[in-house]
């Protein structure tokens, strides 16, 4: 793979090769309405392969086969020829609060449940133009981390969430965009309003089973069922708020949304780490999804969802960041760490669903909890053409024996050379190629601290004896 001796056939002096034509994928490539792309490894489904290459034209992947098949079909084509690199789909995060990009590091050193003292006075202190900033912001570290759908879990402020669409449609990531409904209206008008958008999908959340009432929570799920979207609700998350629960309710949030008649095949649960085996079990037999957020767990969370056993109850999971951080790769590294310390480790398993795992639950099964499963999440005929051009020939992965374990434990997002949604080129090593990151940073920089200090947070300070 490497430059050195493939050159040397070339019959060039070292002048020479300096000026011999770079071969490199370079960002013009990616332009145009039809591309014949073939990479020196293509991630499908099944796992990596070489030889294959990939029709893309209007967006779209339109045919995938192997390699020299699909080059003679397309003799109009100058192939583009990815040698050192990966095509693989790009990541699907499950579960964002794109509008809390500018408070993301008062959250360290916090107790559990800081919705209340962090988060919701953060949302409340935000107008149009910072909602749009800090969603601008959010889509931008998240396509440089390799994703290239966002499920936005509902904001809690006083904006219209066209704030947050026009962040994410100039930034160019696809977005899962929710309306919070807990008063049970302007769901329908919502799910109407981003039919058909291109890059927008519409869902409605209700941030958490105790804010609203069962009529609400029930109507809504039937709304979402109708409409092909997802509910999205925090479930489980904290043992403050399964206790809360358990008081006012008598049951535990899974068993009671499951009791109301809200739980089903178009139900994304965030978190999910407090599960009962018989809240696994309605998970699995209703069919409802889930979103695993480990580095959630990590900063802020009483537990990890058992992810390992609700793959092998059938239960649908993907995985999300919690506008954590913005990181693919970091994300399924995460994934795999936080299973193997809560529960590989005590039972012994050293496999812990292996690479494989985390890779299809970040891109694929991601893209089905989202409810986007026949729109993106792989390499596939008919599928967006969402995906990344990954360099492979860095140390960290060479040689290389299983690069989907490869993946999750040694690939860096330094390695992501193009981000592509929908055909687009959105990034080129890390960078928009058509518009000015810099000044959207530079924005951020002034405006996320006057929300923060507009919002008054209460942050738990503790005192550190010597
Ligand atoms: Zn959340």
């Amino acid at each position: 793979m490497g430059g050195l001796i493939g050159a040397s056939g070339l019959g060039g002096t070292s002048p020479a090769s300096a000026a011999a034509p770079h071969h490199g994928p370079r960002p013009e490539d990616f332009h145009g309405h039809r591309q014949l792309l073939v990479p020196e490894l293509l991630l499908l489904p099944e796992g990596p392969v070489r030889d294959r290459a990939v029709l893309v034209s209007g967006g779209t992947f339109r045919a995938v086969g192997p390699a020299e098949a699909l080059i003679a079909a397309h003799r109009d084509l100058e192939p583009v020829r990815l040698d050192g690199h990966l095509l693989m789909p790009g990541f699907v995060d499950a579960h964002h609060h794109l509008t809390q990009s500018f408070g993301k590091a008062q959250s360290f050193g916090q107790p559990s449940e800081i919705f209340k003292t962090v988060w919701e006075p953060l949302e409340h202190a935000l107008d149009e133009e910072s909602a749009y900033v800090s969603a601008k912001l959010a889509a931008l570290e998240a396509l440089r981390g390799g994703f290239t759908t966002v499920a936005d879990a509902g904001t809690r402020a006083p904006v219209d969430v066209a704030a947050i669409a026009k962040g994410t449609e100039e930034a160019g990531i696809r977005c899962v965009l929710s309306k919070i409904v807990s008063d049970g209206t302007g769901g329908p008008a919502h799910l109407e309003r981003w039919d058909g958008h291109p890059l927008v999908h519409p869902s409605l959340a209700i941030a958490v089973p105790e804010d609203a009432p069962a009529g609400t929570l029930k109507r809504t799920a039937a709304l979402c069922t109708e409409a092909g979207a997802v509910l999205q609700i925090h479930v489980n998350e904290h043992l403050a708020s399964v206790e809360r629960s358990l008081k006012s309710v008598g049951r535990r949030p899974v068993e009671y949304l499951h009791h109301i008649g809200a739980l089903g095949p178009h139900t994304l649960g965030a978190h999910a780490t407090l599960l009962t085996p018989t809240e696994m079990r309605l998970l699995a037999d209703s069919g409802a999804a889930i979103s695993y957020n480990p580095v959630a767990s990590a900063w802020k969370g009483n537990g990890v969802a058992h992810a390992t056993m609700l793959a092998a109850l059938g239960v649908r999971f993907g995985m999300g960041t919690d506008g954590t951080r913005g990181d693919g790769f970091r994300l399924i590294d995460a994934g795999e760490t936080a299973q193997r310390l809560a529960y590989g480790l005590g039972s012994g398993d050293s496999v812990c669903g292996a690479g494989r795992m985390w890779l299809d639950h970040a891109t694929t099964h991601s893209a089905d909890a989202v409810g986007l499963g026949k729109v993106t999440g792989e390499i596939a005929a008919g599928k967006a053409a969402d995906y990344l051009v990954v360099d492979l020939d860095v140390p960290e992965l060479t040689p290389s024996y299983d690069l989907r374990w490869e993946l999750v434990r040694l690939a860096n997002r330094d390695q992501i050379a193009a981000v592509v949604v929908a055909g687009r080129l959105r990034l080129w090593h890390g960078r928009p190629t058509d518009w000015d990151a810099q000044a959207l940073i530079a924005r951020a920089a002034k405006l996320g601290p006057q929300v923060v200090e507009r919002a008054g947070l209460q942050r738990v300070e503790p005192v550190y004896e010597s």
